[in-house]
């Protein structure tokens, strides 16, 4: 019976030992992105949280169905224009090949970062019905109103009848909320200025628009959230994710509107990641402090001295708990750099050691059994990956003492060390999801060479026919793709420029 696994709900502000709603499967929706420029490091940082958080639950044994969304309508700048139509209008495209762009790199910097694709990932425009759906339930239990071909959630009719529902997540207060938005200017066709829109009517030049029983209109932003966990995951699931800065108002209103169409709470467990800063300072586009992934596969930018790897940048992250904000420096990269290469090259080493103990382990072989343990306990305390680490490092250092005889590996019986490599394994690459980078690629060496010589006799060949032509554009071509092809007297040969 392996031990509890603990995480901390934003909703009850405490660690919770975890109860799936069915035994051994597990309901997780995540907020995606919204598709209308390129992901930043930010996101990525979210994502890959929840991906180890997906991973780690994955290991315990619990089957998964990994719903994480694509914005691809409704959510407005704070112009009020839609962000995708915004996008469109910028690039002189249509809004779907906006979002089209943007998913296809979302993906590719998803896979980069190794993290694993979703169970389902529903796109909002392909969930209008289901969304038109919920608003008509809504209505129908008195918590909206029709306003001028637009629909809007009432806060205080729904807080008057749920206990004072609205604002648990947050905390945040009516009484405040109303305050607070009372000095702002004309609140247009709302009852109230907490109350927000779950249907949107469409001005003549809003492009993104469907029929509705309101007229020709677009979904709320928070509403797609909610009809879509609902869908896939049904009407009270296990957990709910997103950053913290989602938190208010989009959490709390998904809240409020799975309550307000079925009388029930969706998620019970709410997870909150952490925001990305750097240097101390919220990552922000407008005043430069910014960079993107690709800044830094490649060290392209004035905020780093070095480049630095998706892998490496991965480990980075898991020095740091998902609910810490992690501040990104240069200094901090580097130190990261060399842990990194630490931990590499002690996995290196310990491909080549066997215990030589007999049956009985001695006390080496237990302290790399408990180090074990003891690094994925701190995995089942709320996704400890920080300290999980430092588990980790403890053993990285006697790896490295019994390659170097500091330590005996008669202290360590063949079996231990097998299972040990084995466990040690399934850690760093299926849990934290890093990956034998030098193995990938000497995996792609290899077959890059086989290529090469095939495409080397094929030219031989040519040659030996005296099809220069063909010999001559197979040379131009390899050029063109950054092989140079010299040829002597004994063949020829090649060489990446
Ligand atoms: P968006 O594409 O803006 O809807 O955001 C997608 C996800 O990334 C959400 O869960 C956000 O909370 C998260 N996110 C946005 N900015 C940051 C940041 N600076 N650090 C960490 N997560 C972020
Ligand atoms: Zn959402």
């Amino acid at each position: 019976m392996p031990q509890a696994l603990k995480l901390y709900n934003s909703l009850s502000r405490k660690k919770e030992v975890f109860q799936p709603l069915n035994e051994g499967f597990i309901g997780l929706y995540v907020c995606g992105p919204t598709v209308y420029s390129d992901v930043h490091l930010g996101n990525v940082r979210t994502f890959t949280s929840f991906d180890i958080i997906y991973r780690h639950l994955l290991h315990r044994g619990y089957k998964v169905r990994y719903v994480r969304n694509i914005t691809d309508v409704g959510h407005l700048t704070d112009e009020g224009e839609d962000k995708m139509s915004k996008g469109a209008r910028v690039a002189k495209l249509e809004p779907m090949e906006v979002a089209q762009k943007y998913t296809v790199g979302f993906h590719e910097m998803m896979r980069r970062f190794n993290n694993k694709p979703p169970s389902i990932e529903p796109r909002a425009s392909g969930h209008i019905i289901e969304q038109i759906e919920m608003v008509q339930e809504i209505l129908k239990n008195g918590y909206a109103y029709e306003s001028n071909g637009s629909v809007y959630f009432d806060v205080a009719a729904f807080n008057e009848k749920n206990d004072g529902m609205y604002g648990h997540l947050s905390g945040r207060k009516i009484d405040e909320l109303l305050a607070e938005s009372r000095e702002l200017k004309a609140q247009g066709d709302k009852r109230n200025p907490t109350d927000f829109a779950i249907w949107m009517k469409a001005t003549p030049d809003h492009i993104l628009r469907w029929n509705s029983p309101w007229g020709e209109g677009f979904p709320g932003w928070h509403l797609e959230c909610s009809a879509m966990s609902t869908k896939y995951l049904g009407e009270q699931f296990d957990i709910h994710g997103g950053g913290n800065d989602l938190k208010f108002p989009h959490h709390e209103n998904e809240i409020a509107q799975n309550a307000g169409s079925c009388g029930c709470g969706g998620a019970r467990y709410w997870l909150h990641t952490n925001m990305l800063l750097m240097n101390g300072r919220k990552m922000s586009k407008s005043d430069g402090n910014t960079i993107t992934p690709q800044q830094l596969f490649t060290g392209d930018s004035p905020h780093v001295t070095d480049s630095y790897s998706p892998m490496m940048l991965r480990f980075f992250m898991l020095q740091t708990h998902y609910r810490s904000p992690m501040d990104l420096t240069d200094e901090a990269l580097q130190a990261a750099k060399k842990g990194y290469a630490r931990l590499t090259e002690a996995w290196a080493n310990l491909q080549n050691l066997e215990g030589q103990g007999g049956a009985q382990n001695g006390t080496v072989g237990k302290e790399l059994t408990a180090g074990l343990a003891a690094a994925y306990a701190e995995m089942d305390d709320d996704f400890n990956t920080p300290k999980a680490l430092a588990k980790v490092f403890e053993l990285v250092s006697r790896i490295n003492a019994l390659k170097g005889g500091q330590l005996s590996l008669k202290e360590v019986s063949k079996e231990t060390l097998e299972i040990f490599r084995n466990d040690l394994g399934t850690l760093l690459f299926d849990v934290f999801g890093l990956q034998d980078e030098g193995a990938a690629a000497g995996a792609n060496d290899e077959a890059f060479g086989k290529v090469m010589d095939l495409v080397l006799d094929l030219r031989a060949q040519a040659r030996a026919e005296k099809n220069w032509g063909m010999s001559d554009k197979m040379r131009d071509g390899l050029k063109a793709a950054g092989v140079v092809v010299k040829d002597g007297k004994d063949g020829s040969e090649w060489s990446v420029e």
